[in-house]
């Protein structure tokens, strides 16, 4: 479903991406592993065109993605993102955040969006929040409806940028169960960035690991977390646990 050719990015002068090439299957799992400023962040804002890119293709369903906006915003409905911190419209309640861009966005019918609204909310235990507003709610609660907020546009494809980074321990687990679910049950192509390392392992098909702006090595991921191919690799991971 989607294919990064010979992707390049600058922030002004300094270079933070070099020659990325990625092809992610449907229903595939990525997860995208690296240290602190090698690039992950970046690479996927640019997947989603958050960030402007200075060389390479995305081609995305088939179709090469011409950046301009305008093709962003719908590309955008397609390709969900949630990142570490939530930015719920804090004048919204929870339900209106949800359903801002299913019913303005995409049209969706009102009162259809709403009961899928109330049901994904149920889903992640949060059906009595629907009306309270976003500075009621705790950082779990509020990233369970960041991820329902993207998940109410109906994407092909989702990307998760560190979401449980700015949550308390207990909190954690309930997200990560969320996103598993999704790409178990749900079959959902997903990249996801995580520093959690047993994690990264439970749900990932294959693993992406960067650094200083190149791929390193794309393993399988059961291969990885045994033995990588590169020593770089070994020891990012040595360093984690
Ligand atoms: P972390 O694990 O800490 O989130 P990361 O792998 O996500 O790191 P990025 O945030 O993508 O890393 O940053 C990659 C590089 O780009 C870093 O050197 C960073 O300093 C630089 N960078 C990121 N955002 C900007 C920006 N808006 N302007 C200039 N440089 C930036
Ligand atoms: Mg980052």
């Amino acid at each position: 479903v989607l294919e990064v050719e010979h992707l390049e990015k600058y922030y002004q002068k300094k270079h933070v991406l070099f020659d990325i090439n990625l092809s992610i299957q449907q229903g595939e799992v990525v997860t995208l592993l690296g240290p602190s400023g090698s690039g992950k962040s970046t690479l996927i804002r640019c997947l989603n065109g958050l960030e402007e890119y200075q060389k390479g293709t995305i081609i995305f369903e088939g179709k090469k993605i011409v950046p301009t906006e305008k093709n962003w915003q719908q590309i955008r409905q397609k390709i969900g993102m949630v990142f570490q911190s939530y930015d719920l419209f804090p004048n919204l309640t929870v339900i209106d955040n949800i359903l801002l861009g299913p019913i303005k966005v995409q049209k969706q019918d009102k009162s259809a969006a709403r009961v899928e609204a109330k049901k994904l909310l149920k889903s992640v235990d949060l059906e009595d929040y629907a009306d309270v507003y976003p500075r009621e709610l705790s950082g779990g609660q509020k990233q369970r409806v960041a991820i329902v907020r993207a998940l109410a546009l109906h994407p092909d494809f989702m990307l998760f940028d560190e979401v449980t980074a700015s949550l308390d321990p207990e909190m954690v687990r309930g997200i990560l169960n969320i996103i598993k679910g999704l790409a178990n049950m749900d079959n959902m192509t997903m990249i996801v960035v995580t520093h959690e390392m047993n994690f990264a392992q439970e749900i990932a098909d294959r693993v992406v690991f960067l650094e200083n702006g190149h791929i390193l090595e794309q393993t399988p991921a059961k291969q990885f977390f045994s033995k990588p191919k590169t020593d770089r690799a070994q020891a990012f991971l040595d360093s984690m646990d």
